[in-house]
């Protein structure tokens, strides 16, 4: 008998990168877990690249530092345990929270790393074996806002509405909020032609390694690219550049749009932002002179307590300049995390059911609840968002009892050291991961599971289509899929085991069946099409159908088939400086990082490479706060400081300093972040807040 192993280190199992939502195409060679060999390969969306973190991905499967066997809190420390006895003590904890304090007494948290599956398996967990409302998810504090945008316009959320290899062909593109350079480098790929051209306009508060290869960079003072956005339709309109015969037969609604857009002109827009007058209008002349031209909007532009207006406010200046829905042109929104798209789609949401369908509407509960067997009315409703979850957590009528996958919120939530001490005012914390993060340091109990080459399961990536990420090699012995943990944990909740498989094809074959006829329509998607290698963007609504690539090229999504302006109103950042806090703070990535680091502050690669938090600050802003280049800072706001190593830009906006929000303990970004929420996404103000510069102590 050929070994499965043996013959994967020959011929490669091919499959996709861990990390973000470009899915880079690879190829690993197993010998053994620490000699696990990536290769790129030739995938559409990467063009044959890999960023730092792809190229060092396999490190972690090896690692002596992933979990290896559950783990038990007895006498205050995290002690090793059987399966069965983790499982039994998680169990028998959820039974006695329920019982004293009813379904909603426990709470479940998932992640936008999490495959289709997990997602879908996670809902319908929560929802049946748990009957709680209260799950939410951390890619609510990702792109909540623009999906939450995108839906009003276009009556349908899929981040790029087209081939992300559409975007080779555009002479002009205008990035908001998004870095590529550092978040997803083999993206830069598609922009070379625009690039070229000098059409690559970028617009963000700081000069990032994207701005500095952009013809034209705007960079508006934090939390005010709204305005701009206003200011550049204005100049849309009375430079005349607007598109007519495309808003007569394809929009509705633009009367009140200009109605507020009218009084922006660039001017007046260039007082609030800063950007000059002149350079709103180059930038919308070339994008209304380009024959092919896109507004990609990232987070930037989503995680503000006015994201949802903010990237509407640029829906409407594509929608202004005729490009959604077009060949060759567009609006899109970059997802980040892995699984973002699909993560958001199948059920893990605190409003939502598997394939997009809502869990106020009566039909699509009917639906869901035939696939999985229940009675509709047993379905609970909508529940907190993942703030509102995690800052209610061990309060009266609050969560007692939390299930946490694939996130690291201790790390990755607003308000950050608020969070952790919601979470140890908690009854039970149950962390599932691969490593023992931040949040499973503070877990009553801790699983380990399976890495993403050690389990089949399927992902959505940024452009919609669906992609098969394979087993290539075993996982160690004691480890388990989160598919498995679930099952394990719904049959001692007395569920059937046949309601909660734990093969990844068997739970996406449901999957298909909840999500047939919904918004996000994957029954026509299944293994074998995947494993041939059919390119399948969704909807796919029949086996013969050959997927969606471009979803918006006949129609939109809304029942007159017409995209819909939707008039926003600036209003800035919640927080301004002031006397106490005269500074602005905004954070982001850097090359070698992923997310809250969980997993690349773990590779000895990135770590060398990127090993501290620091605070990039204009030299003169340094110099009046005392501090000089390498020095530590303390970097307070209402909430809380963070300690980073100062690092002199000179490019950066005097008014503004930059946090990368990877890093740990006393470095945690996130300690100074600002959860006030967008009053539609729930999205967290994680993008700007106030704070003040001070020379620190040491590092802890
Ligand atoms: Fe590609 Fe993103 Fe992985 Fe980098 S992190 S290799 S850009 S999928």
């Amino acid at each position: 008998m050929v070994d499965p192993t043996r013959a994967a280190a020959q011929t490669g199992v091919d499959t996709h990168c861990p990390y973000c939502a470009l899915q880079c195409g690879m190829t690993l060679h197993p010998a053994a877990p620490a000699t696990v060999r990536v290769r790129p390969r030739d995938f559409p969306t990467s063009a044959g690249g890999l960023c730092h973190k792809g190229w060092t991905s396999a490190e972690l499967l090896g690692s002596p530092a992933r979990l290896t066997t559950p783990l038990v809190r007895a006498d205050g420390e995290l002690r090793p345990a059987s399966w069965e006895a983790a499982l039994d003590h998680v169990a028998g904890r959820l039974r006695e929270i329920v019982a004293e304090h009813g379904p909603d007494g426990v709470a479940v948290f998932g992640g936008g790393g999490l495959t289709n599956e997990k997602a879908y398996l996670l809902g319908k967990f929560a929802r049946v074996a748990l009957g709680t409302s209260q799950i939410d998810y951390n890619g609510r504090f990702c792109m909540s806002s623009a999906a939450t945008a995108g839906i009003r316009a276009f009556g349908l959320d899929r981040g790029l509405p087209f081939p992300a290899t559409d975007l080779a062909a555009a002479d002009a593109v205008l990035l908001v909020g998004a870095n590529p350079a550092e978040t997803m480098p083999p993206f830069l790929a598609h922009l070379r032609r625009a690039t070229g051209a000098g059409g690559l306009i970028v617009v963000d508060p700081r000069h990032t390694r994207t701005a500095e290869q952009a013809a034209l960079h705007l960079s508006p003072a934090p939390g005010t690219d709204l305005a701009l956005a206003l200011g550049m339709l204005h100049a849309a309109v009375a430079d005349g550049h607007l598109a007519h015969d495309y808003l007569s037969a394809r929009t509705s609604g633009f009367d009140a749009v200009w109605r507020i857009a009218a009084s922006w002109w660039p001017e007046r827009a260039e007082l609030v932002t800063g950007v000059a007058a002149a350079d709103q209008r180059a930038a919308v002349a070339i994008l209304a002179g380009a024959a092919n031209a896109y507004i990609l909007t990232g987070r930037g532009t989503d995680q503000h307590a006015s994201g949802v207006a903010a990237v509407g406010a640029w829906i409407n200046l594509a929608l202004a300049l005729g490009l959604p829905g077009q060949a060759g042109s567009g609006w899109g929104c970059l997802t980040g995390q892995g699984n973002g798209q699909g993560g958001r789609e199948h059920g893990q949401k605190a409003d939502q059911l598997p394939g997009y369908r809502r869990l106020d509407d009566p039909a699509d509960r009917a639906h869901v609840a035939a696939v999985w067997g229940v009675p509709a009315g047993s379905l609970p409703g909508p529940g907190r968002s993942a703030y509102e979850l995690l800052d209610a957590l061990g309060t009266p009528g609050g969560p007692r009892g939390l299930l946490v996958f694939g996130s690291n919120v201790a790390v990755s939530a607003p308000h950050a050291g608020h969070v952790a001490r919601r979470l140890a005012a908690l009854d039970l914390l149950v962390v599932a991961d691969v490593v023992l993060s931040e949040t499973a340091s503070l877990a009553d109990v801790v699983l380990p599971v399976t890495q993403w080459a050690e389990e089949d399961g399927t992902l959505t990536n940024l452009d919609g289509r669906v992609l098969l990420r394979r087993k290539a090699l075993p996982p160690p012995a004691e480890v388990r899929t989160d598919l498995e943990v679930l099952h394990g944990l719904a049959v001692r909740l007395g569920q059937p085991a046949a309601r909660f498989p734990a093969d990844p094809e068997l739970v996406f074959d449901e999957l298909r069946a909840a999500s047939a006829g919904g918004p996000a329509d994957y029954s026509g998607i299944s293994y074998p099409r995947l494993r041939a290698g059919a390119a399948l963007h969704w909807p796919v609504p029949a086996v013969t159908h050959p997927g969606t690539p471009r979803v918006f090229l006949d129609r939109f999504a809304h029942p007159d088939g017409r995209a819909r302006f939707v008039p926003v109103q600036h209003s800035g950042p919640a927080e301004r400086p002031d006397g106490q806090f005269p500074l602005h703070a905004t954070t982001g990535r850097v090359l070698q990082h992923y997310q809250s680091g969980a997993q690349t502050r773990r590779v000895d690669e990135l770590r060398d490479a990127a090993s501290e938090a620091f605070v990039e600050v204009h030299p003169e802003t340094a110099r009046l706060a005392g501090l000089v280049e390498g020095s530590l800072a303390a970097v307070t706001s209402r909430r809380g400081t963070v300690t980073a190593r100062v690092r002199c830009v000179p490019s950066m906006r005097p008014d503004l300093v930059f946090l990368p929000f990877h890093f740990a303990g006393a470095q945690r970004a996130n300690l100074v972040t600002n959860p006030v929420l967008d009053l539609v996404s729930r999205m967290p103000e994680l993008k700007v807040c106030a704070v003040r510069l001070a020379p620190a102590g040491i590092l802890s």
